[in-house]
């Protein structure tokens, strides 16, 4: 029996399509959906052995995506629930910056 070699993740999608704990060596592999910008800007809110809670930050267009539970939400506007995505950003309102907080996209409190 031969042992199938472990691959490393590619690609943005193979790391959410198997929902990986973001670790912080994966981070430079995740693109924005909607414009493939990278690499995004990361602020942490809570971390463990993994990065728990926190935000990335497309600086192309200003989209946030939610890091929560480990997970890094990354969906395109289409498939985002505003309803979740804006009481995760009130949850954390005292820790996203202004600009999101403001004049985030898809969504903002402001
Ligand atoms: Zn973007």
């Amino acid at each position: 029996m031969r042992l199938e070699a472990v691959k490393p993740y590619q690609t943005t999608r193979d790391v959410l399509n198997s929902r990986v704990p973001l670790k912080r060596r994966l981070l430079d592999i995740l693109a924005c959906p909607i414009d493939k910008h990278y690499p995004l800007e990361l602020l942490v809110f809570e971390e463990k052995d993994e990065i728990t809670e926190g935000l990335l930050l497309c600086p192309e267009c200003n989209r946030w995506y939610p890091i929560s539970d480990e997970i890094p939400q990354m969906l395109p506007d289409d498939l985002r629930e505003a309803k979740e995505d804006l009481a995760w950003l009130e949850r954390w309102k005292t820790r996203v910056p202004e600009r999101v907080l403001t004049q985030g996209k898809p969504f903002r409190l402001a």
